[in-house]
């Protein structure tokens, strides 16, 4: 008989995550009240911010408690509505959760249409990673044709698009990534200037950097934190601007490391400007207007990296958090339909 397989929360993880922070269970699959949909889960997104969500500490959105069905945004198809908006055989996109089944009453759910652009792109460069790029990018960052953009992470959902959007408005996109088939894919597959391999050069990130921006650094996309954004603090040149996406170095960190140098944001009239992109969903529209066309044409490539099956989840997101991904980190719960 089928059942709702969930991954639940069983406890805060202290640093790392391991797999005795998660529980997996079968549940029954509920049944819709009036004015309810249930769906079945076909993609599953996992993303750094999950980290924060599995913690007593205040963030920006409520944590997950123990006990409770770890938070995702999800693809999936309507298998029973009782909803009118909502039909049997819809493909929505959802925050429905790392779950095989989900009841929504319709509430922030988005109809897809998969012969626009394949499903799992909702989850990925036409989804909440695509629109992180673009408004950080093009809101915080404003690129100007000849400027020089760096960012942190550039093989992964949200640098992918980043470095491609600046190299669309007549940047010089350099990226830092680990290891160097990410920074082979990121000059060659997505075609940024350059790349660093921050793994490659340790010490030597510095200088490895300014090769890469002879004329300074404009934008600075941060992901990451850290030594990196020490290495690359220091060669902005004045009036630049810093998108503050993420410090995905930091998320596992029991204690924060010293911060960078805030007399270098003053002397260098810097403007840092930190984020969430969930503020700014109201703009998806106009973000999948702008960016779909792209995507369509092949001027945006992505890359997703595909793991099967909803017990696989834990053991995927504890290496999202080492970088073992290699692009959007995504999990298959069931068959896609509209996939060949
Ligand atoms: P990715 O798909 O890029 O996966 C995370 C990547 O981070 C890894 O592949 C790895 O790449 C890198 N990484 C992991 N651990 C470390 C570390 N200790 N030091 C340096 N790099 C590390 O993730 P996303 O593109 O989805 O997210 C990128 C950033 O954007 C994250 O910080 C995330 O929190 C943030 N974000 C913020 C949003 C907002 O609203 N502000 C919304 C969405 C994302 P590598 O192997 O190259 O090191």
């Amino acid at each position: 008989m089928a059942t709702n397989r969930q991954v639940v929360l069983k406890s805060y993880p202290v640093g790392e995550p391991t797999a005795a922070n998660f529980e997996i269970k079968d549940a029954p699959i509920p049944e819709p009240a009036d004015g309810q949909i249930l769906a079945r889960t076909i993609w599953l997104s996992l993303d750094p911010y999950m980290r924060g969500r599995m913690s007593e500490r205040k963030g920006y959105a409520d944590n997950v408690k123990p006990g409770q069905v770890m938070v995702a945004g999800t693809v999936s198809q309507v298998v029973k509505s009782k909803n009118k908006d909502f039909h049997e055989g819809d493909y929505v996109a959802d925050y429905a959760g790392w779950q095989s089944y989900s009841l929504s009453n319709g509430m922030g759910v988005r109809k897809l249409d998969p012969a626009r652009a394949p499903l799992s792109t909702a989850l990925s460069v036409l989804g909440m990673p695509g629109m992180t790029a673009w408004y950080g990018l093009n809101k915080i960052g404003r690129p100007k044709a000849g400027e020089t953009v760096v960012v942190s992470a550039a093989s992964g959902a949200v640098g992918s698009v980043v470095g491609q959007l600046a190299r669309l408005a007549g940047c010089r996109a350099v990226g830092i990534a680990g290891g160097k088939d990410k920074c082979d894919y990121v000059t060659g597959e997505l075609g940024f200037d350059a790349c660093v391999d921050y793994k490659a050069e340790g010490k030597n990130l510095f200088a490895a950097i300014r090769a890469a921006c002879p004329k300074g650094i404009d934008i600075y996309f941060e992901n990451v934190g850290g030594d990196i954004l020490n290495a690359v603090i220091g060669q902005m040149n004045d009036f630049g601007r810093i998108p503050l996406c993420g410090m995905i170095s930091q998320y596992n960190a029991t204690e924060l490391p010293a911060g960078p140098n805030w007399s270098l944001l003053l002397v260098k009239r810097l403007l840092v400007q930190g984020f969430i992109v969930s503020d700014h969903f109201a703009r998806m529209g106009e973000f999948i207007a702008e960016v779909g066309p792209a995507v369509q044409g092949g001027k945006i490539k992505y890359r997703e990296d595909v793991v099967k099956g909803i017990d696989k989840a834990p053991e995927a997101f504890m290496g999202l958090l080492k970088g073992k991904n290699f692009g959007k980190l995504l999990v298959q719960v069931a068959d896609d339909p509209t996939r060949k």
